[in-house]
């Protein structure tokens, strides 16, 4: 039985008075889907408790970084072994190099990674590599991807495929975003023929690998292969974004799964085990143009910080035990089929999109390629959904450009559980 969201509702009143729109990050005020952001008390394994007493079965495991679920005893262990030691020091530590050995040992292309604090900062300090690197300053981003807030990938398309950007954002200046050309995912034509006219100017492609901020969207055959094709001719960086799929969809990443050679890859979320952590790393010969190794600035008080780092390394070791993905893939596999059933069953229109335990189900029956598709998607039925699971105990991630994060700790019966809720929801749509 639901408790309701009292204390939820006093909780949001008071941050909004000292917190701009009461949160540190907006998708967590519960904008697209309306009503009261619930507060967290607590997570263990594959729920939350909130601050009503009630408890969710989680979906969002912190926008993707919690693979392990919450709480996971080694992960705690490690955090808590390394903080009597001190928490941040500002010279180097040998666990810093641990860290870098086994990203380097996992991700099939990096020689060689620099640790930061969030995605963003991983994402703003490849893009500023790849200008220093090639000299040029133009980059390339998709329609639908997220990157992070720097301001060169805050861009929203212009009108027609091969135009300039324009700022998504008041604040970032102009001057800046007609240096991003943003194209349709999936769309390697839209691709050429920006090529065709800004590819000597182009520094960077960045792309995520299979987006995860339009919903799910997997690359469709030969679009990563044909963006390495293309910048490997100009002369330009290829920079996978894998802040949401590395150490997910494969313990090396989207790029072990559909074997594409990035030039540099970009990293967050799992790698930081729930701390704040980023990462960024690729060919030797690009990133040793970093300072002090070269002459491209970028640093960080908190950079390979000791807790974030020990928590990265006991997440990493866990995900390299036998199993972990097979199970995950099952896992998720059912979830996926599930829902589809019940989509099936009650009559609803719906599409599936799922690429291991990245699982997105959309409310319509388009095929989602790319954001244009993505936006075919019902999103008032989608918010009722997720507020009809809420009140079942599960908790999705509120935006139906987001994708459901299964964890190594959801159960058979969690998922079974999942499905039941999901479908009575669905009847009542
Ligand atoms: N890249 C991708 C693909 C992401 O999904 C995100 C965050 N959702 C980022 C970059 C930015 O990471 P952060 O929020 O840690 O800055």
């Amino acid at each position: 039985m639901h408790r309701g969201y009292e204390q939820s509702i006093q909780a949001f009143a008071e941050a909004k008075q000292y917190i701009p729109g009461g949160v540190n990050s907006p998708v967590r005020a519960f904008k697209s889907v309306g009503g009261n952001p619930v507060y967290i008390a607590k997570g263990e394994g594959a729920r939350i408790t909130d601050v009503d007493g009630n408890t969710y079965l989680d979906y969002i495991g912190s926008w993707g970084p919690l693979i392990l679920g919450h709480s996971h005893p080694n992960v705690l262990k490690a955090i808590l072994d390394t903080a009597v030691l001190g928490t941040s020091f500002g010279a180097p530590t040998e666990r810093e190099t641990e860290m870098a050995k086994l990203v380097c040992d996992i991700v099939p292309s990096v020689e060689i990674v620099r640790m930061v604090n969030s995605g963003t900062e991983a994402t703003m300090s490849a893009l500023r590599l790849a200008r220093g690197y090639t000299k040029r300053d133009k980059i390339m981003k998709f329609e639908g991807c997220y990157h992070g807030h720097a301001d060169s990938l805050l861009i929203k398309a212009g009108s027609g495929v091969a135009t300039l950007g324009l700022p998504d954002s008041p604040g970032v200046p102009s001057s800046t975003a007609v240096n991003t050309i943003t194209v349709p995912y999936n769309d390697l034509e839209s691709v050429r023929l920006a090529f065709e006219t800004f590819g000597h100017e182009l520094a960077a492609v960045i792309v995520e690998p299979i987006a995860g901020n339009m919903g799910v969207v997997p690359p469709q055959p030969g679009f990563l292969e044909g963006l390495r094709e293309i910048t490997r001719q100009y002369g330009t960086v290829f920079i996978i974004d894998e802040v949401m799929t590395g150490f997910r969809v494969a313990r090396g990443g989207a790029q072990d799964l559909y074997k594409i050679d990035p030039d540099l890859t970009t990293m967050g979320k799992v790698i930081g085990g729930g701390l704040p952590v980023g990462a960024y790393g690729g060919k030797r010969e690009i990133m040793e143009q970093m300072a002090p190794a070269g002459p491209i600035y970028q640093a960080g008080t908190l950079s390979g910080n000791p807790l974030a780092m020990a928590a990265g390394i006991a997440t990493l070791n866990e995900l390299g035990k036998p199993g972990v993905y097979e199970q995950l893939e099952a896992r998720s596999a059912r979830l996926a089929e599930g829902l589809v059933d019940s989509a099936r069953k009650v009559g609803l229109p719906y599409t599936m999109n799922r690429v291991g335990s990245m699982v997105c189900l959309f409310f319509t029956e388009t095929p989602v390629i790319n954001y244009e598709t993505a936006k075919t998607s019902d999103l008032e039925r989608f918010k009722k959904y997720f507020h009809y699971l809420l009140e079942e105990g599960v908790m999705l991630p509120p935006s139906q450009f987001e994708g459901m994060f299964v964890s190594t700790v959801h159960t058979e019966d969690d998922i079974e559980f999942t499905i039941e809720a999901a479908h009575r929801a669905m009847k009542r749509l």
